[in-house]
């Protein structure tokens, strides 16, 4: 099912899109943001599915004029434009809750960070009940939801400890993949076509560093490598960074060091004791599913032996904290394939366990090679999350950090779990966006955290940001440019 929609002005597409998009996802929604407002929409031809939304201004507040589906419907509320969009948002929810029958698990809550308001609650010393109030009462969100936001909320401020928005992280993205998943939607590069360019690429890489230890200083809290996949560099290449990494900060001074091993068919002996031998503290064998045929259709080359045979590996060398990252909602998996990836992944016993709920962006190539084989549903359910849930516990792995991203298949989330002690504390302040974070290499992108306190001693975070190139070649010609972008940022 196709259809359009119309918002005018343009600042309230989002929210709109967002919304339909979660209440209505087999349908295949164009967004259109008319010039001249109302008037266009108006004299549109309505063909197949059909939603129009126009906020104008009157003397006592703003008004939507709303029709789906040939229904209308007009909200009025406050002149003031946050307020507004909040009473709107409410309202318009509420309407396709209606309409569909449907009520989402997370509510009218949209942004990628569900777990941020109970964190800030928690710091302004809020009840739970007044926290509860605000997912409850007034974003529509589920009670098992709630309770799943506090809960995390709770834990990650334990996890982090005092002084946590102190010092700051590294983040270094490699941006290459022994080839490309369908379902990719990150800054990824088949290796063989760069191996060429990857020696450049961590001169680059070495450039940006110094920059950040003058800017930031020597003491990096936790360090991240994520990619793409660092392992896809041969050994004696992640022994290059690792070095460089030593030769412009103090190491020994960082509290974690996570090295991302994601695809097993990257993974040897030799680059396991490199990273072993530069302390890498965490790494991640990334399954994502134990069925080969699931594997086969997603584009994601490599076999369920050949993870178990790096997981064993990683173990025998002695890496005491494994993570493993599998995705719910993948094409052709119900909850018996689930529950079989959960199964092997029993057997492993990893430290960490990070479920995913596949996000299809509209342009990934996954969507275009299965629309072509007719495979369209991306359908995820509470009841693979539970099982996945379950399966942690077992493992006595407890939910630590929660995030989502636009288009997730059953609306739904992607949670971190751990045993204890084995939480990744970067990526706690990654999402809830408690710490500066420099990042180095193509698409990365750096973020600076000012903690402010008002009158009343209300905590806030002021964030800042700047983007790398995400390109290679353009990452390579400018890196000068980056740099003076970071001085900018951190200067
Ligand atoms: S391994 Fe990850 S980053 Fe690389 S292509 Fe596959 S999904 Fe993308």
């Amino acid at each position: 099912m196709t259809g359009d929609v119309f918002v005018s002005p343009e600042k309230y597409s989002t929210e709109v899109f967002a919304m339909l998009r979660s209440f209505y996802p087999e349908s295949r929604l164009n967004v259109f943001v008319p010039e001249s407002r109302k008037e266009d929409i108006e004299n549109t031809e309505k063909d197949g599915w059909f939603c129009k939304v126009s906020v104008s201004g009157s003397d006592g507040g703003l008004k939507a004029d709303t029709e789906i589906e040939g229904e209308n419907r007009t909200f009025e509320g406050s002149a003031d434009d946050a307020q507004f969009k909040k009473e709107f948002g409410a309202w318009f929810y509420s309407l396709l809750s209606e309409r569909t029958g449907k009520s989402l698990p997370w509510g009218n809550l949209s942004g990628v960070r569900p777990t941020k308001p109970a964190l800030y609650g928690i710091l302004k010393n809020e009840s739970r009940e007044t926290i509860e109030k605000y997912y409850r009462g007034e974003h529509f969100v589920s009670e098992e939801k709630t309770k799943l936001a506090l809960d995390i909320a709770e834990k990650e401020l334990r996890v982090l400890g005092k002084g946590f928005d102190k010092r700051y992280s590294i983040y270094i993205g490699i941006p290459f993949c022994p080839t490309r998943c369908l379902y990719c939607s990150f800054t990824s590069n088949p290796i063989a076509a760069y191996r060429n360019s990857v020696e450049d690429y961590l001169s680059c890489i070495r450039k940006e560093m110094a920059c950040t230890a003058s800017l930031l200083g020597k003491d990096p809290e936790t360090v991240y490598i994520g990619g793409g996949t660092p392992t896809t560099l041969s050994a004696a290449q992640l022994d290059i960074l690792l070095s460089d990494m030593e030769e412009n900060f103090n190491m020994e001074g960082v509290t974690e060091f996570t090295v991302e091993a994601g695809r097993a068919d990257s993974i040897d002996a030799d680059k396991l004791k490199v990273l072993k031998d530069h302390r890498v503290s965490r790494i991640s064998v990334n399954p994502q599913t134990m069925n080969q045929s699931t594997l086969d259709l997603i584009g994601r080359k490599g076999t369920p032996g050949e993870v178990i045979k790096a997981f064993n590996l990683a173990r025998k060398i002695g890496f005491d904290n494994i993570n493993m990252d599998i995705i719910l909602g993948l094409p052709g998996e119900s909850a018996r394939e689930v529950a079989y990836t959960l199964d092997e992944i029993k057997k492993l016993r990893p430290d960490s366990l990070t479920v995913h709920s596949l996000a299809i962006k509209r342009a990934s190539e996954m969507n275009r090679v299965l629309g072509e084989k007719g495979v369209g549903i991306f359908e995820n359910s509470d009841e693979t999350m539970r099982l996945a849930t379950d399966a942690a516990r077992e493992m006595n792995l407890e939910p630590y950090y929660l995030y989502r991203q636009k288009n997730m298949a059953g609306n739904l989330e992607n949670v971190g779990f751990a045993r204890e002690g084995a939480e990744c504390v970067y990526n706690i302040k990654i999402i809830e966006e408690l710490q500066s974070i420099a990042a180095l290499g193509a698409g990365s992108i750096s973020k600076k955290v000012e903690r402010t306190t008002d009158d009343k001693g209300d905590i806030s975070y002021l964030i800042k940001r700047c983007e790398n190139v995400k390109d290679i070649k353009g990452y390579l010609e400018r890196i000068d440019e980056l740099c003076d972008r970071k001085a900018e940022l951190f200067g």
